[in-house]
């Protein structure tokens, strides 16, 4: 029962204040036609819009059921609505892009019934108004009357005590409008239904009741209705009514998929802003990477290496006393001469730009894994050089044992016997000047390869830069690979040094060089398998002292005798591969022709620090055990007795040349008796000053040590031997993966030469210092533009796809006012639009991926064609793209969230008029 006490509402637009409803007083059967007749602006609409709930009263009360509905809040208008209330319009209001089944469903829906039951009440409904078998139409294939049957049907279905109606047949023939009337009448039956209509007649003839208005007041009615006062209840909720999310995607997904087209324009349009972002994305990805790959390699060609010696040529070049004396070079008095010191500052200058690092004491500072420098460190880590002494050497065909070890030019003229005034030798001692480094020429035949990380024998860099030709990469300590160079050629002199080529046709080439004849051409061919059987024999250092009976040392370095039976004690090195460099490799740095591994040098020190001859000197520290003397003696008496010991181990010829030396050092102002010496032989000399020395005084043998013996020191003695402590590298090289982690490591050592002692302080040279900062900032300076275009691209794409997603929801005020009058809640509302959006937001994400893939692939192409190289690819990496996505969905939501709060907020009166 439907109670209206003293109802009062007022419109104020600006100044004007429209009084629509003025103290309306009314009750209603519970099943009655009630038929609201009055001019136009007499408030009708107004009254029914009250009474379905869609609008509010400003005063007075609406009692439903014997409850107030003064305290309903907005969730209780909207089960009201849903529950109590079905609404028909005049001009239908059904959701055009629904079918006329689902269009019935909606109040079912959002009233939380399942499928199956919303299927049968929908269907029973159209059954009742007679469009049983019109189910699957949408609202454009029917007639105006039967839209407005399905209207009706859809007001009917979910059991209303209410059936609000207004102006129902305003759009129909009269026709159509009698049997309108004549289904509201059937209707009428078993509820109460309040029509508006300007249609006096047809109200008169089917309404049971007509109530007429002017003003907002009532001033007929054929039928009044007062009930007995019964009490009336204060609230109550009617049940519930919202949308699930599942049923707001089925919505949404339903509204899109009518119109496909527009929807995927939709998706696209917004698409265009992830398409640029994704583009841009992928292209700063591509620059990146290549950037990153550059300052790698770059790297990786120039660690920062710190010598054992350095010259530090920052120091010597930019250096303030250079300047200085320049500078000072300001006009002189005339008439004196001055003297210009600036070359003595130079020579000065160069000296004191000599400096020995102290390595041991930095590389404790490397290995403590606490140091900051580790932070940037790249992938190739630290590597530590050892000097190791060793000598190899081969045996060519003709049997003759050649070393190998010495560079190439040093090899060749091993069988020149020529002396140092040779035009060869003169020739290279000026080519060896200014030979470019790195030459394989004049580069040391036997070469160490960098060693990986991980335990790994051979470096990445290296495998990376050269192509295994033949065999395998070294894994023992014996095993060496040969280097070719990108022609598959090995210098001729470094061939003989191998042993590859015959020393006699050897030696007619070197004598037609010598003759400064034109040389024939000869060329030199092998088979890798030649290569691979190569036999090389490795001396080190330490196994060319021999232990004499006196218990001395001598070096038999040299000695020809000697050579042939150590080799077979030697260590044997076995070749496993040829490498060749790849084209265009960034790192193939090897200049020697043979490469061995870190295992060998380490094999090297293990041995030569475990020889008899390295423990005896260690054991002797005071004693040089080449000659058993004292490196430094106490005291002059000391001194005669080592000096006397040293003569006593003489040999003859030795001894012959100790006495001319003695002699001149004696006789040096008597020429004659000098003049008479030089006719002498060996014997006969040596004879000489054993007779002069067994009648000599303490004072001659003080003199002869000092002038003529030489006790050596034990640093020298144990660096001879290959003594070498692995905490005392010979340098070290430090490898960045970027530019910046270079200059930060650079920064790390200034620190650490900062906090150590004066002695401790490393210098080295920078020689890339300069290229990696402008590098370094043009990095910096691509980034930031990177960075600004996908900012901007960002910030465009947001406004762009905010901008379609309001446009998409405006256009759906109209049903925004329809899902209202069912009784659905703002937030339903929210919901439904926010789903629309998220679907779309989705949709425009992916597609914004695929085109972008798409474009990338004739975009490097054409890239790889204009840059001339392959290795720039702007590529989009998973992660970036999964949340382009969702920044797609993001912005989406974004941009349909102000509208769809709006839309939610929306009048649902104004929205049902809207066109
Ligand atoms: P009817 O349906 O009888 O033609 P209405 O109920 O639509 O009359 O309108 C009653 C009065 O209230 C009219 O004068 C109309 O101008 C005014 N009115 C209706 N709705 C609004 C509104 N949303 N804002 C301002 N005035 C309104």
């Amino acid at each position: 029962m439907l109670q209206i006490r003293d109802l009062s509402k007022q419109y104020v637009t600006g100044n004007l204040v429209q009084t629509a409803l003025d103290h309306v007083s009314l009750s209603f059967r519970d099943n009655e036609f009630a038929a609201i007749l009055g001019p136009s602006g007499a408030g009708k609409t107004t009254l029914l819009n009250i009474i379905g709930g869609l609008d509010h009263y400003d005063s007075g009360d609406l009692v439903i059921n014997q409850m107030s509905t003064k305290q309903y809040k907005s969730r209780d208008w909207d089960s009201y609505r849903n529950h109590t209330i079905g609404f028909v319009f005049q001009s239908y209001n059904l959701i055009p892009h629904q079918t006329i089944l689902s269009n019935v469903e909606l109040a079912l829906t959002i009233g939380g019934s399942r499928k199956r039951e919303r299927q049968i009440r929908a269907k029973a409904a159209l059954e009742q108004v007679g469009l049983g078998d019109q189910i699957h139409k949408r609202p454009s294939q029917l007639s105006g009357g039967q839209m407005q049957r399905v209207a009706i049907a859809r007001a009917l279905v979910n059991q209303p005590d209410i059936l609000l109606a207004d102006e129902p047949t305003g759009a129909l023939d009269s026709e159509t409008s009698v049997q309108v009337m004549e289904l509201l009448k059937d209707v009428a039956k078993e509820r109460l239904v309040i029509m508006v209509t300007h249609n006096e007649s047809l109200a008169e003839h089917y309404a049971t009741r007509i109530i007429s208005l002017k003003d907002g007041a009532i001033i007929r009615d054929s039928d009044p209705f007062e009930p007995d006062q019964k009490k009336i209840t204060e609230h109550k909720n009617m049940g519930r009514s919202s949308i699930k999310l599942p049923t707001a995607f089925a919505l949404s997904l339903n509204n899109l998929a009518t119109k496909k087209g527009r929807t995927i324009l939709t998706a696209f349009a917004s698409s265009i802003g992830i398409i640029g972002i994704a583009l841009i994305l992928s292209l700063s990805n591509g620059i990146y990477d290549y950037i990153g790959r550059i300052q790698k390699e770059t790297m990786t060609s120039y660690p920062i290496t710190i010598n054992e010696q350095s010259v530090d040529f920052n120091r010597m070049m930019g250096n303030k006393t250079m300047e200085g004396t320049v500078k000072n070079k300001k006009a002189h008095e005339k008439g004196l001469v001055y003297s210009n010191s600036s070359s003595l500052a130079m020579m000065n200058q160069l000296t004191s730009s000599l400096t020995k690092n102290n390595l041991t004491e930095f590389k404790n500072y490397l290995d403590d894994k606490q140091s900051e420098i580790h932070r940037y460190i790249g992938e190739n880590g630290i590597k530590y050089s050892y000097d190791v002494g060793f000598d190899v050497y081969s045996k060519n065909q003709d049997g003759a044992i050649i070393d190998t070890s010495t560079n190439a030019f040093q090899a060749a003229e091993q069988e020149q016997t020529n002396s140092l005034s040779s035009p060869l030798s003169q020739f290279k001692e000026s080519v060896m000047d200014m030979a470019p480094q790195g030459d394989k020429m004049y580069a040391k035949t036997f070469e160490e390869l960098l060693v990986g990380s991980n335990q790994q024998q051979v470096s990445n860099v290296v495998k990376n830069s050269y192509d295994m030709v033949y065999g395998k990469w070294p894994q023992k300590y014996n095993e060496v690979v040969i280097v070719l160079d990108e022609k598959n050629e090995i210098p001729t002199t470094a061939l003989y040094a191998l042993g590859l080529i015959p020393t006699k046709q050897y030696n007619r080439i070197m004598k037609e060089i010598e003759s400064g004849k034109a040389l024939k051409q000869e060329e030199f061919h092998y088979s890798y398998e030649d290569l691979l059987k190569r036999k090389f024999y490795l001396i080190p250092s330490c196994d060319h002292y021999i232990k004499q009976k006196n218990g001395t040392y001598k070096n038999v370095k040299g000695d020809n005798l000697y050579l042939e039976s150590m080799l077979d004690d030697a260590v044997k090195l076995q070749v496993t591969g040829i490498i060749r460099p790849i084209k265009d490799a960034k790192n193939a740095t090897l200049t020697g022709v043979v490469g061995y591994t870190n295992a060998l040098t380490h094999y090297l020190i293990e041995y030569a620090n475990q020889s008899e001859i390295v423990k005896e000197q260690e054991a002797n520290p005071d004693v040089n055990i080449l000659n058993g003397m004292k490196f430094s003696p106490k005291d002059d008496a000391a001194k005669v007795s080592d000096a006397k010991r040293y003569i006593k181990n003489m040999g003859i010829s030795e001894k012959a040349n100790l006495c001319s030396q003695l002699a001149s050092l004696m006789l040096g102002n008597l020429p004659a008796e000098l003049k008479r010496l030089t006719s002498l032989d060996e014997v006969q000399l040596a004879n000489m000053a054993d007779t002069y020395l067994a009648m000599a005084d303490d004072d001659i043998f003080l003199l002869l040590y000092n002038n003529y013996i030489s006790t050596g020191n034990y640093d020298n003695n144990m660096s001879a031997f290959g003594y070498v402590s692995l905490d005392a590298p010979s340098s070290i090289s430090i490898y960045a993966d970027t530019f910046e982690a270079k200059e930060a490591i650079t920064n790390s050592i200034q620190k650490y030469n900062e906090r150590a002692k004066a002695t401790d302080r490393i210098t080295y040279t920078d020689f890339i210092a300069m290229i990696t900062k402008s590098v370094t900032k043009m990095v910096t300076a691509v980034t930031y533009v990177l960075i600004a275009f996908v900012g901007v691209s960002l910030i465009v794409s947001s406004i762009m796809i905010g901008i379609i997603t309001y446009i998409s929801v405006l256009e759906r005020t109209k049903e925004i006012g329809i899902l209202r009058a069912m009784g659905a809640s703002k937030r339903n509302i929210s919901q439904v639009f926010n789903a629309e959006t998220f679907i779309i937001g989705t949709l425009s994400g992916v597609l914004g991926i695929i085109v972008s893939k798409l474009i990338l692939i004739p975009s490097n192409l054409f890239m790889h064609s204009l840059l001339e190289r392959t290795d720039v690819n702007a590529s989009l990496p998973f992660g970036n793209a999964i949340c382009l996505i969702l920044l797609s969905i993001l912005l989406t939501l974004i941009g349909g969230w102000i509208p769809s709060k709006k839309a939610a907020k929306r009048d649902p009166v104004i929205a049902l008029r809207s066109e």
